[in-house]
């Protein structure tokens, strides 16, 4: 029986993961991990019979533990408890399903300690990734993708030489925005960035994708995930986000991954990988499917995703600046302190500001983070 721990298990991907788990009954959940939402821990708890549960917050911990004193789990807290979670012996595979950057370390001691990770939590790649592909490679880990374009990816790449790769073509759905102009953009509402056509995701990611950001974190991604040069990677808007992505091969050969948005199927493809299970769901209808039509993203109002390119190319500290800058501008956004259109303009002013590191070790990343998100304290 595999052995996992999910770190952010009480957020969108990790009550997916746990409806997989559910699902087949032969995985066993040794640890789970979340930030601050004890209800719904509690519960997972008393159904999944962990031996660990990792709680950031302190005080939601210590009123944890009063609440299931009578289970065998033991709660850990702060970053502390996250990388006790990461490293738990009986894990063979930790599922990354917290949100933003702060994932890095549990998700460097995890591999450290050779285990493999299913990994959604994308910003620590984007930030870590030099540091975290080598990791991996050196402890015979592996990181299998559960976002779902870099996913699609993996299962065109699968019995595939990567060698003879010419080109990733990543799709987006454009968010909820795609077709209005910067004037409109001016009064959107949380409510309404909230609103994404196509996929039911947490509230960061969501923003992220109505800016296009996501996508930036996408391109990001791919390329350490699957060793390709930035220009080998092209975005596509396909709205009705039935293709997931494409490679295309040096013989011109385009393969797909195509299905219903629906994200337990990447989480199990990651849990079983290589195998694929039976899973319960809409299935794909062609004859209803009149059209699949792509469109180039419109970069000029869409900001997010040039400015992730330009983090990418300069790379160093710069693809942590623009993270940190975009984590910390959306709960900014969230909280309705500043305007959609804000988003950016701190992104960008966040990286001119910036003195770039080559090669960046771990400490330095985190630096690069504590001092972007100081310097947007001191301005917005
Ligand atoms: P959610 O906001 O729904 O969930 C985030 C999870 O992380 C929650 O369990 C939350 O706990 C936990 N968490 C937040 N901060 C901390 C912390 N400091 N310590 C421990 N746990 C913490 O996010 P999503 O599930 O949408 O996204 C998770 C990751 O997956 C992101 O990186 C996102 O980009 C990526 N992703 C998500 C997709 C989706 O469909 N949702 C698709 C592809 C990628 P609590 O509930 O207690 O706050």
């Amino acid at each position: 029986m595999k052995t996992i721990a999910v770190l952010g298990s009480t957020g969108s991907i990790g009550t997916q993961t746990l409806d997989v788990v559910r699902q087949h009954g032969d995985i066993r959940v040794a640890a789970l991990g979340a930030g601050k939402n004890i209800d719904l821990l509690e519960k997972q708890i008393r159904e999944f019979h962990p031996v660990l549960a990792a709680v950031w917050d302190e005080k939601k911990a210590a009123e944890l533990k009063t609440r299931i004193a009578d289970t065998g789990t033991k709660v850990v807290s702060g970053m502390e408890g996250l990388v006790e979670l990461a490293v738990l012996q009986e894990t063979e595979l930790l599922v990354t399903a917290i949100v933003g950057m702060i994932g890095i370390r549990p998700t460097m001691a995890a591999l450290e300690a050779g285990k493999d990770i299913a990994l959604a939590n994308k910003e620590t790649l984007v930030t870590a990734g030099h540091l975290i592909m080598e990791l991996a490679q050196r402890r015979g880990a592996r990181i299998l993708p559960v976002d779902s374009e870099p996913s699609a990816i993996f299962q065109c790449l699968h019995g595939e030489n990567k060698g003879e790769v010419s080109r990733l073509l990543i799709t987006a759905s454009g968010g909820p925005f795609r077709g209005w102009t910067r004037d409109r953009l001016q009064s959107v509402r949380v409510e309404d960035a909230l609103k994404h056509p196509n996929w039911s995701m947490g509230p960061k990611i969501t923003v992220d994708s109505a800016t296009l950001v996501n996508k930036g974190l996408e391109v990001m991604e791919a390329r350490w995930l699957f060793g390709v040069r930035l220009e080998q990677i092209q975005v596509l808007v396909q709205p009705r986000s039935v293709i997931h992505s494409m490679v295309e091969f040096r013989d011109g050969a385009v393969l797909a991954q195509l299905g219903t948005p629906d994200m337990h199927l990447p989480i199990q493809y990651a849990l079983y990988y290589p195998r694929r299970l039976y899973l319960p769901g809409e299935r794909l209808d062609f004859e209803k499917l009149s059209e699949i039509t792509f469109e180039r993203p419109d970069t000029e109002t869409f900001r997010g995703l040039p400015l992730a390119l330009k983090a990418a190319s300069a790379g160093g500290t710069m693809p942590t600046v623009f993270n940190a800058a975009n984590e910390r501008a959306v709960d900014k956004f969230l909280k309705r302190k500043i305007r959609f259109l804000d988003i950016y303009e701190i992104i960008e002013k966040a990286m001119d500001h910036h003195k770039k590191i080559e090669h960046p070790n771990l400490r330095e990343i985190l630096e690069a983070e504590a001092e972007t998100y100081d310097w947007i304290e001191s301005r917005w």
